[in-house]
């Protein structure tokens, strides 16, 4: 709680000239026969009621949850699907439609969620509840609070009766958290005709970052995530006594690999949209070398000094390189036993538009041994969204509007999330979550005590409606 007392000071101090013009905003579509507030109350109880519907993946059973909003769209006058992927599984798509004068936007959102041990929760994950001001439940981050911030926004557009020049689409689909094969996957290889008209998507990804002492640094809009590559690296040697040692035993040559590939990280290559990215936050950044550090990142990442200041940070540090994580070891069945075989793991995460025959060349490099064989066991290749758009600059408006100062910045993420399939397909799209995420609750999404302050929420739905009247709605 202490956050959002926080927080509202600090809008209170950074806007108070823009919160009218945003009260402004909402008399206008209170005049036209929709109000956000009481469209924010009825949303809160949505959100209440998609929390209890356990869409736990495995097995997912995403059906019930594609039923419950495809019944809330159709009793607000919008037609909807059920488009059925596998048994108990099925994605709802709706459309709102518009002039047709420009393109349509997605809004797209997962119907599952991650398990959740409900011993280890404070409260029980499946209820859906308010408490202390905040709505628990799993998903209440990832991702159905913003699923239900998109299926408010819709409404809300219908309401006010304006005139759309998109058309609005609205997309809940299984299968996210184990990679998409019975969700948007399926939904991008069965039913591409569904969205062959749509220039952008609005998917979760980033947030609107805040610092643990309530600081909101900047509203994020993921353009990419990086590629997945998973490696096998086997090292073969003569197996033999232990009492005996072979310098080139199966072991020896794997784990020196190892120790090239760790000593040797690959790079910083810095993207247009990561210069724009760490050239965007500088200026908020406290620390004085840090500050100018990113306001020339190009520079900073040659100078050691800086660089290894920099790579402190994960998430920073994850958009500037490829990065490898060595994960699964195995070798040898007994102590006193030289195996002829070793292998290793590794989850390589490339930045966008890297290939993988290309990375595959640079760790052999490294490595120094050609003996050593490596294998793919997963490939997935992911590339950036222009930032330069309509979208990007309705969602800057908003972010203008409400906190002037406060940047909207492009990232890379280094996690995964589905909107690399519709990128595939040529459609630009963005994780922009409206709500703001403090590293606290943060550590609640795929952890336990997943919950997001009512508050916040009431504020995500104002501003994913403002973004997409921005967008969508026909000027007068
Ligand atoms: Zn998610």
């Amino acid at each position: 709680m202490d956050i959002l007392k926080t927080l509202k000071k600090s809008a209170i101090a950074l806007a108070a000239g823009c919160l009218v013009s945003s009260l402004l905003s909402a008399e206008a579509v209170i005049d036209r026969g929709g109000s956000i507030e009481s469209a924010c109350d009825e949303s809160l109880g949505y959100l209440k009621s998609y929390l209890k519907i356990d869409t736990t993946n495995p097995p997912g059973n995403e059906e019930k949850g594609a039923e419950f909003l495809s019944k809330i769209l159709q009793n607000n006058g919008i037609e909807s699907r059920l488009l059925k992927s596998a048994p108990g599984r099925a994605c709802v798509y709706a459309r709102l439609k518009g002039n047709g004068k420009k393109k349509a936007v997605i809004l797209l959102n997962h119907i599952d969620v991650v398990p959740a041990k409900a011993e280890d929760w404070q409260h029980d994950p499946f209820a859906g509840e308010e408490i202390g001001g905040e709505i628990w439940g799993r998903g209440a981050l990832d991702m159905k609070g913003f699923a239900i911030a998109q299926l408010e926004a819709m409404l809300l557009l219908k309401r006010s009766g304006q005139i759309l020049e998109r058309d609005l689409i609205f997309l809940g689909t299984p299968d996210e958290e184990i990679g998409g094969k019975f969700g948007a996957e399926w939904f991008v290889k069965n039913h591409p005709d569904l969205v062959k008209d749509a220039e952008f998507l609005l998917n979760e990804g980033a947030f609107i970052d805040v610092s643990s002492e309530g600081k909101v640094r900047y509203w994020g809009v993921a353009v990419s995530e990086k590629s997945v590559l998973w490696l096998n690296l086997t090292g073969k040697g003569d197996a033999g006594h232990a009492s005996m040692p072979m310098s080139d035993s199966s072991v020896n040559k794997l784990v020196k690999s190892l120790s090239r590939i760790i000593e040797n990280p690959p790079p910083a290559v810095v993207l247009p949209a990561v210069r724009e990215y760490f050239s965007k936050i500088g200026p908020t950044v406290d620390e004085p070398a840090l500050r100018s550090a990113f306001s020339d990142i190009d520079s900073a990442v040659k100078n050691p000094l800086l660089y290894g200041e920099i790579l402190k940070d994960k998430m920073k540090s994850s958009m500037l390189r490829n990065t490898i994580s060595p994960t699964v070891l195995k070798a040898g069945y007994k102590t006193n036993v030289i195996p002829a075989e070793a292998t290793a793991e590794l989850d390589c995460r490339l930045l966008p538009g890297v290939q993988k025959d290309d990375f595959i060349k640079s760790i052999k490099e490294t490595i120094k041994d050609p003996s050593i064989d490596i294998s793919v066991l997963d490939w997935v290749h992911t590339d950036a969204s222009p930032f330069n758009t309509d979208c990007f600059k309705a969602i800057s408006s908003v972010a203008g509007k409400e906190m002037p100062g406060v940047p909207v910045v492009p990232m890379v993420m280094p996690w995964f999330t589905d909107s690399h399939w519709f990128r595939d397909i040529g459609i630009i799209s963005y994780g922009f979550e409206p709500f703001e995420v403090d590293p606290q609750h943060l550590a609640t999404m795929h952890g336990k005590d997943e919950r997001i302050p009512v508050a916040i929420f009431r504020k995500g739905v104002r501003r994913l409606y403002e973004v997409l009247e921005k967008l969508c709605v026909q000027p007068n």
